[in-house]
């Protein structure tokens, strides 16, 4: 059947045709480093791990890139609000560099948690300043640009195809009337509402942290330019993939177009455009700036594993708004429990050789020729836009249905390739259903004994770790909270 996608820039589901066979190129929106993930970030992140994954199981070579953002970014996408770096160093008291490392570690540690495979390629904004300043250098050029009080602007009435991939219409945004323009602060240096900032010299922040030479003088680049600028240098002028949430759609991925392809004549910068719909808490979306949100980490700390919650995201198709409860998580994590009892015994079964000596070779034939078909309603489902709903599935119609055989088992592992829970290192690691109550034992410990190190009970704290300790776990304390391991 082959992948098809549903591509933000046609409106349209549109078969999967790379640019090169069997290779992919990806670039996905990184984090903004100021904050902790919120839980709807790492759904965004789940997608991307969804896709490259499915790709690479159907033999695609996949160059995923993802970009670090510690400069630029302002409270609103556009160039409006606070720089969200500076004003999270002022507010902690670090520098902008410590802020910056503190938390693209705490991400990582998130997504790890999560089993979301690491990107090809990590890159750093503060790190490709010249790469940037060189495609600005080019958007110049060509004629795109202004300078007005000291910012180099991007004119988005000479660029005729703006604001296509949003369906924006161009009237609104010259005159910054109705529509998504009327949020856009209001900036007497642009020409049209739209016009968007690629490089800041008179910063709107006095304690701007970093600042670099360029052609335009001494300043920093806007938030946008750095996606252009990075995906360009390690995907090329034209690649497959581009992803990130909806709400990139407007303004971030449409000022990212219009840069690049300003800069490089060629068009199609990116020939698919996948969004991932929001994760949604009590119809709010959950925002990292409004400062009250649920991290990982939270969900941990209320006895969750974090595959609990890869579990819950993978029952929502991508495009679908998903509504958040500790409900619907805990409906996920009685379900992935049962699911690994099911392959455990699944396992311990198929490896009795005795049962299947018994079949004869037409019921062989019968059980092998039912595999292959969840094997093929599952390739369906995920190359049908990454339909991991269906794929799910599949994959528990398979466990009731199929024999216990090692065929059988082969089929889950491959199908886990996607989904990602780590079914096969639970089986591999036995635990049993013994082991799952200790982990969650644990968990709870780690709760109370951060519980206990609020109240300043220290004696309680030191109790519940020397504990743990006696029975072979050592707590560790790290930026993104407490973990365990065996000694
Ligand atoms: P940021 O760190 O704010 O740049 O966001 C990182 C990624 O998370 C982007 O792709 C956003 O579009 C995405 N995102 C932000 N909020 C949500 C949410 N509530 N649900 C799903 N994705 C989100
Ligand atoms: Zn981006």
């Amino acid at each position: 059947m082959g992948f098809s996608f549903y591509n933000t820039l046609t409106r349209q589901k549109q078969p999967f045709n790379p640019i090169n066979e069997k290779k992919a190129g990806f670039y996905g929106c990184g984090p903004t480093v100021y904050n902790y993930a919120h839980i709807g970030n790492l759904r965004a992140y789940v997608h991307h791990d969804i896709l490259v994954r499915s790709l690479r199981r159907a033999g695609y070579d996949v160059n995923h890139v993802m970009n670090i953002t510690d400069v630029g970014h302002l409270s609103d996408d556009a160039d409006g609000g606070d720089d969200k770096m500076v004003k999270s160093a002022e507010e902690r008291g670090k520098s902008v560099l410590e802020i910056a490392d503190f938390y693209t570690q705490a991400f990582f540690n998130d997504t790890e948690r999560m089993n979301i495979t690491k990107p090809t390629i990590v890159c750093k904004a503060t790190d490709h300043i010249a790469e940037m300043i060189n495609l600005m250098k080019r958007i110049e050029k060509n004629g795109f640009t202004y300078l007005a009080g000291g910012n180099l602007y991007f004119d988005i009435s000479k660029f005729p195809s703006y604001g296509d991939l949003a369906l924006l219409k161009l009237d609104d945004k010259k005159a910054g009337a109705q529509t998504e323009f009327a949020r856009i602060e209001h900036d007497e240096n642009k020409r049209n509402a739209g016009d968007f900032v690629l490089w800041f010299t008179k910063s709107k922040f006095e304690n701007q942290a970093l600042m670099w030479d360029s052609p335009w003088g001494r300043g920093y680049p806007g938030w946008h330019i750095e996606c252009s600028a990075m995906s360009i240098k390690y995907l090329g002028e034209q690649f497959d993939i581009h992803c990130g949430g909806i709400d990139h759609i407007p303004v971030h991925h449409t000022n990212e177009i219009a840069q690049s392809e300003a800069a490089t004549g060629k068009k199609p910068w990116v020939n698919y455009w996948l969004h991932n719909e929001f994760l949604v808490l009590d119809k709010e979306k959950i925002s990292k700036s409004s400062g009250n949100f649920l991290t990982l980490q939270s969900l941990v700390d209320e006895g969750f594993d974090p595959l609990d919650y890869r579990y819950f995201l993978l029952g929502g198709h991508y495009r679908s708004q998903l509504q958040f409860s500790f409900e619907s998580l805990q409906g996920a994590k009685n379900s992935r429990k049962s699911l690994i009892e099911k392959v455990k015994n699944l396992s311990e079964k198929a490896s009795h050789k005795d049962t299947e000596a018994q079949r004869t070779q037409s019921e062989e034939e019968e059980k092998e020729g039912e595999i292959a078909k969840y094997i093929e309603r599952f390739n369906n489902a995920i190359e049908d836009d990454l339909n991991t709903p269906r794929a799910l599935a599949e994959l528990w119609g398979l466990l009731k249905e199929c024999p216990a055989t090692e065929e059988t088992l082969a089929a889950v592992f491959d199908m886990d390739k996607v989904l990602g829970l780590g079914l096969e290192e639970a089986v591999k690691n036995s635990n049993t259903i013994e082991d799952i109550e200790f982990a969650e034992e644990i968990e709870a410990l780690i709760k109370k004994r951060a519980e206990a190190k609020k109240a300043k009970d220290f004696a309680a704290a030191d109790n519940i770790r020397q504990n743990l300790k006696d029975r072979g776990i050592i707590l560790e304390d790290g930026p993104a909270g407490t973990s365990y391991k065996r000694m």
